[in-house]
């Protein structure tokens, strides 16, 4: 055999055994007989919409939402083609199934499902655990998932320890689903090449007794190393999509931005993260000085209106909002405070169904005009109120985000249709991943999440804001996520971070047309996978 021969042979074992390239009953003739393929398959040569409609007919079958997931877990590890296609084109029906709330069902379920995600040798992520320490660079090297592309290295990493995952606590090595399926989130929302992804999975042992006695857990059966609040950050991608739909909330809402006061329930590290990015959108857009933006937000936590003469030592976190305006007056509880504070914004994030209860929302509904009402506590069932609810109680008036998706809502008298606003990171962190890769900043700093937060809420269509809408409607993700990164690219020249050439040059121009073509250009569609065939073995 040739050298020329042996390449050729390596060639074709590495197409036809590629879940990136292998296109399944959609080969082509002459490209079964040059992979040798022919015979392997049915001879039905198939279009990729047949492929996609049997795809979804099968996926519509499946019972359960966590077979769902598994189901297209084995499709993206399969057939990444056939897989983004299929989420590109229903991106309202399979988000929830390959993100929350599903995803949070899967990571519970991690280690029973694991064999079923991807065939062996297919790594679904890369886990890191506490014991290969010594041989990280060898091991992150053995993630190959498309090994045709040696060259292809990372862009984006998303690492958990499974400590804190959606709320349902530590979930140990099961933590994997989230950054499998927030990169999945990457590729289908902002064009991200799937073979430059990496999910990892620090495996640090887990707390969680349920999991250390399961006989099926995967993960180091052992107590976690050091505590829990490895990561005791919120997640500031998380903070920009709420701010963003604040922005819009504050436009319908229809008061002077400083006469807003936002009231948190639940005082948590999300909480004040998300506190501290909507103070500081009042300080840029809104020319307030730092301490009136603080003076706009009051904290909730489970013993009351934080304050700062309480009585108790209160978490370093919660010290920078605790009023000290309370006259030594203390607010034990959510309707004291609503009544004292008068509030024109509600936020949840504190893992109580149901505590805005109907007194609540009424209250809110009494105060306001148009009451802003984001319960953002995930799962759904964790969440403060539904939809619905905020509906019914606040006679339609509500200006709603939830953290989760909620069903939209049909007023029985009139028949009118509403749709609930969701603070999905979908609309911000693809974008700002994707403008991160372009500019090539050496972090990203708040200013950049800031002017991503802004073009999300500015990416809006007249149709939308006339629709009361906080956030555009998923199937213009792509052009969401293109406005995205193409605000971070030009905040980080600005910034004097951005070290692409080209794209520095671009935004000197002024010309935003061609900085949302150069950013287009740049994002990954399936059409690639043929275009990478063609390159990859030319002769074929
Ligand atoms: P955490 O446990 O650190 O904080 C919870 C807070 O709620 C604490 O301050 C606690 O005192 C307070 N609380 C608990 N019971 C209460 C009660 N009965 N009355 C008043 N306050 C009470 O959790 P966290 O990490 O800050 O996350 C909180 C929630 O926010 C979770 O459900 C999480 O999923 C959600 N979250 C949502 C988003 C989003 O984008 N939608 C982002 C981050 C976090």
């Amino acid at each position: 055999m040739t050298v020329s021969e042996n390449t050729n042979n390596i060639h074709i074992q590495q197409i036809s055994k590629s879940s990136y390239l292998n296109q399944s009953t959609a080969t082509p003739a002459e490209l079964r007989n040059a992979l040798r393929l022919h015979g392997l398959s049915p001879a039905k040569v198939e279009s990729f919409d047949t492929q996609k409609k049997r795809a979804l007919a099968q996926l519509r079958s499946k019972s359960s939402d966590i077979e769902k997931y598994v189901f297209l877990a084995w499709l993206r590890n399969t057939n990444v083609r056939l897989f983004y296609g299929l989420v590109s084109d229903q991106l309202e029906e399979t988000l929830p199934l390959i993100y929350t709330p599903t995803v949070g069902t899967a990571c519970q379920n991690y280690s029973s499902i694991y064999p079923f995600l991807a065939p062996p040798g297919q790594p679904d992520g890369l886990f890191l655990s506490i014991n290969d320490l010594p041989n990280l660079t060898q091991i992150i090297q053995n993630y190959k998932p498309y090994p045709q592309n040696p060259e292809l290295t990372p862009q984006i990493a998303v690492i958990t320890d499974g400590s804190r995952i959606l709320g349902l606590g530590d979930l140990g090595v099961g933590g994997m689903g989230i950054p499998v399926g927030k990169l999945q989130l990457y590729v289908a929302g902002a064009g991200i090449d799937p073979r430059r992804t990496i999910p990892i999975t620090l495996d640090l042992g887990t707390n969680n007794e349920d999991k250390l006695k399961d006989e099926f857990y995967l993960g180091l059966r052992q107590k976690r190393v050091g505590d829990d609040q490895f990561f005791p950050f919120v997640d500031a991608g998380t903070g920009a999509v709420i701010l963003a739909g604040f922005m819009n909330a504050i436009n319908l809402a229809g008061i002077p931005a400083k006469e807003h006061k936002i009231l948190f329930f639940g005082a948590g590290s999300a909480a004040v993260g998300v506190a501290k990015q909507l103070a500081a959108y009042f300080v840029n857009d809104h020319g307030m000085s730092e301490d009136e933006a603080r003076e706009m937000v009051w904290l909730v936590d489970s013993k009351g209106l934080v304050t700062l003469d309480r009585g108790d030592r209160l978490a370093e976190h919660k010290l920078y909002f605790a009023r000290k305006d309370n006259s030594g007056s203390q607010y034990p509880d959510i309707a004291s405070v609503i009544e004292h504070v008068r509030p024109t914004a509600l936020f949840g994030l504190s893992s109580q169904s149901g505590a805005f209860s109907e007194q609540v929302l009424k209250s809110m509904a009494g105060l306001n005009e148009r009451p802003i009402v984001f319960p953002l506590s995930n799962p759904a069932y964790q969440a403060e109120c539904s939809f619905e609810q905020a509906m019914v109680h606040t006679k339609g008036k509500v200006i709603f985000a939830s953290g989760t998706a909620f069903p939209k809502y049909t007023d029985p008298n009139t028949g009118l249709i509403s749709a609930p606003g969701q603070g999905n990171n979908m609309y911000i962190f693809p974008g700002l991943g994707l403008g991160g890769i372009l500019a090539q900043p050496d972090t990203i700093s708040d200013r950049l999440i800031y002017s991503a937060a802004r073009a999300c809420a500015n990416a809006l269509t007249v149709e939308e804001r006339s629709q009361g809408l906080l956030y555009p409607v998923l199937p213009r993700i792509r052009q969401v996520s293109a406005e995205v990164a193409a605000a971070l690219v030009a905040e980080s020249v600005a910034e004097g971070t951005a070290r692409n050439e080209e794209a520095i040059k671009l935004v000197k121009t002024h010309d935003k047309n061609a900085l949302l073509k150069f950013v287009t250009s740049n994002m990954w569609t399936t059409n690639e996978v043929e275009e990478e065939i063609t390159t990859f073995a030319p002769h074929l």
